[in-house]
Parts: structure tokens; sequence; C-alpha cells
């Protein structure tokens, strides 16, 4: 029997390197054999492989998902006056980067059921001044990318995919980041497809798009020592790539693991979701496949439920507690973006009531059993009346 108070990781990376330790240290090691630690080989075979996998021309690998964001953004020319599009419920990076080059995140409210952008809304939110659409793939699903794509086609705007949370994910039998005019994922260690630091990737199939995002990675080179744009130090690490391709020999195994724990959680929540205690589980459209970057749950009293499982030695996370619109530095004026008296009730809700569980491909049915038991448990102590 687990013990009740372990140590519980929220997403062990450990038990990962355990299984793979042989393929990631002898990656790791020809890096240190060859030395080329700056684009070396290894980032030119990881992009050639994602590229493939996702089934687009290019690829360009990132020192993380924020500067693919930067990239893609800086890439479609987007600055100073202008507006992109985008969801409020999203890690802060997707506005942060709208917003650090000059231009204006102008928030649309989410679909309740998949924490979204909802393209319903989209339309009205466009201006003039509107330079692209950027809906977020939050937890893993796919954003209704199909009405996107026709809405953006209509105003003649490209898409970029927030897809940092959803490589690996199926949209109508297309791959996440290859739905749009540009995908950006992230490499975070505890993303679907994590590495040991920080790391990221863009994709595209428009090659002119593919070359700009390219030499701004590396300082707006178009040869050597020749920039003929303003760029950044934005590489991924040789290293990194090399972590990388001995995980992506394993992704789609682990893609099943954590559709499977999906699966087996919702599988012992749903009476608990019936009986009103749970104020939503995980819906995935039909058409999609998710690789459960998170397993999110909605409930009452959020914060009392996660202490109380806290107490219990179960690690939980809130993934957004609080809506891009309501970030403090989203409210000055001097943003441009004077975002804190907009009502978006939907990712409002969401912030109140989210709750990730511990999901990762090695977790295990008995520790999966220990964490919904745990769950039931924290419920019941919260505000027994109540339920
Ligand atoms: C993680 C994440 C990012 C940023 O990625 P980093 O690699 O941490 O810079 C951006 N958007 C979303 C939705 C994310 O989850």
């Amino acid at each position: 029997m687990a013990d009740q108070n372990a140590p519980f990781p929220f997403v062990d990376l450990q038990a990962q390197y355990r299984r793979l330790k042989p393929s990631i240290d002898a990656r790791i090691q020809a890096v240190l054999d060859h030395g080329q630690y700056i684009l070396g080989p290894e980032v030119g075979e990881l992009e050639q492989r994602l590229a493939a996998r996702v089934g687009v021309r290019h690829c360009i690998s990132c020192s993380s998902g924020t500067d693919a964001l930067l990239l893609a953004l800086m890439a479609i020319g987007v600055g100073a006056g202008d507006e992109v599009i985008t969801s409020p419920f999203t890690f802060f990076a997707t506005g942060e980067m709208i917003a650090l080059l000059g231009a204006v995140p102008v928030m649309v409210d989410i679909e309740p059921d998949t924490y979204n952008i909802d393209p319903a809304l989209i339309e009205a939110a466009i201006t003039p001044r509107t330079r692209a659409l950027l809906p977020v793939s939050l937890y893993g699903q796919p954003a209704e990318m199909d009405p996107i794509n026709a809405i953006a086609a209509r105003h003649g705007l490209p898409v970029i995919e927030d897809a940092a949370q959803s490589f690996g994910a199926l949209y109508k039998g297309r791959h996440s980041c290859g739905l749009s005019t540009v995908g950006c994922t992230s490499f975070f260690p505890s993303k679907p497809l994590g590495c040991y630091g920080d790391g990221g990737a863009c994709f595209t199939d428009d090659d002119a798009l593919a070359l700009r995002m390219h030499q701004l990675r590396n300082h707006g080179q178009e040869a050597r020592y020749r920039h003929t744009a303003i760029g950044i130090n934005g590489r991924l690490d040789t290293l990194q790539a090399a972590v990388l391709l001995a995980k992506l020999d394993v992704f789609d195994r682990e893609l099943i693991a954590r559709a499977e724990l999906a699966d087996a959680y919702t599988g012992s929540l749903l009476a608990l979701a019936r009986r009103g205690r749970l104020l939503r589980l995980p819906h995935l459209r039909p058409g999609r496949t998710s690789p459960y970057a998170q397993y999110t749950v909605e409930v009452e009293d959020r914060d009392e439920v996660a202490r109380v499982l806290g107490a219990a030695g179960v690690p939980t996370a809130v993934h957004y507690p609080v809506p891009m619109h309501r970030q403090p530095v989203f409210h000055k004026a001097t943003t441009g973006a004077s975002l804190g008296q907009l009502r978006l009730p939907h990712a409002e809700a969401a912030a109140a009531q989210v709750l990730s569980l511990p999901l990762h491909p090695y977790l295990g049915r008995p520790a999966l059993q220990h964490i919904t038991r745990a769950l039931e448990h924290a419920l019941d102590a919260v505000a027994p009346a109540a339920r």
C-alpha cells in the first residue's frame, strides 16, 4: 500500500528518466563527444523528425515556447498598434509576447467545455487593426481550428496556434502544430514532450515565414555576421535536442499511456460528476485526441479542496488561477490594453474552479486510484453539507 503521505510528484520526470536512461545518456554523451553545443547535428535531426511527424514542411526549433510565439509574431510582422485576437484562459506568455511587441492582446471568451477560444465570438472582435488570430489548444485539446481558419481566411489573417500543451494531439486526423499558418509548441520539462531545460519549436508550411523565423531565431542573420533583421538569440541547445530525440522514440507509447490514464480518471470520477460533486470533467470533442498535458476538473471551493488533497499527499495545480484580462499588468492603461474592465464569464468561472490532477505516463493505476479516492474524501471534507 502506498503511504498516505508519501511525496507524490505532480509530474514524475525521474520515473521517465529511469526508463529511458540508456538512450538519453547515449544521446547526451554523443553531444559531449562532438562538442557542437550550438546548432549541432541533433538540432537539424530533431527538426526533420518533428516536421515529418506533424506533417509540415518546416520545423524551426527554438529556446522556449515563449520564444516560439515571439518568433511567429515577429515573422508575421506584428508590431506597435496592431491587435491580436487570443484566449484569456492560457499561460501568461501568450498575451505577454503580443504585448511585448507593442501590440494589443484582444481577449475573446472561451467555450466552457473545451477551455479554448469560442470561434463564434471571434468575428465581432476583428477590427482594421487586427493582424493575427492566436488560439490556444489548452490542456492538449486542439482549438476549433476549422472555423477559426475559415474566419481568418475571410479576413486575410494568419493564424498562430499556441500548441505549447498540445504537441501530439490530433484534430480531425491532422496534427496539432500543423493546423494553421504557424504552430508553436514548448518543450518545457513538464510538457507532454519535454526536454531538460527550456525549448520550443515553430511549425509552418509557409517557406517565407519559415526562413524569417529561422533567421530571427539567430539574431536576424541572413548569413554569418550579415544581419538583415532585428532578431533574438532564440536557438535550441544541442543538448536539449539530444534529450528530445531520445524521448521522441517513446512518445507515441507515452501518448497511449496518457490517454489510458485520462480515461481511467474519467471512469472513476464520472459518478462524482453525475452527483454534482465535480462540476466538470475533461471533455474531448469528436475528432480530437489530446496528450493530456493536464487532466483538469472543475470543483467548488477549489482552493480548499486543493489544500485538503495536498495535506493527504496529493499534489494538484491550477492552470490558471487568473485569466489574462485580470492580470495586473493588463489593468494598466500604459500597456495600451485596458482589459481590467472586460467581462469574460466563462474564462472567469474556469479560473475560479479548475483543478489539475497528477497525470504523466508513468503514474500507474494504483496511484491513480489513490488520487481519485483522496479527491472523493477531500470533497466530503470540504463543505459536506453542500454536497
Ligand atoms: C508552457 C506554455 C507556454 C510557454 O512555453 P515555455 O516553453 O515555458 O516558454 C506558452 N503557452 C502555453 C499555453 C503554455 O502552456
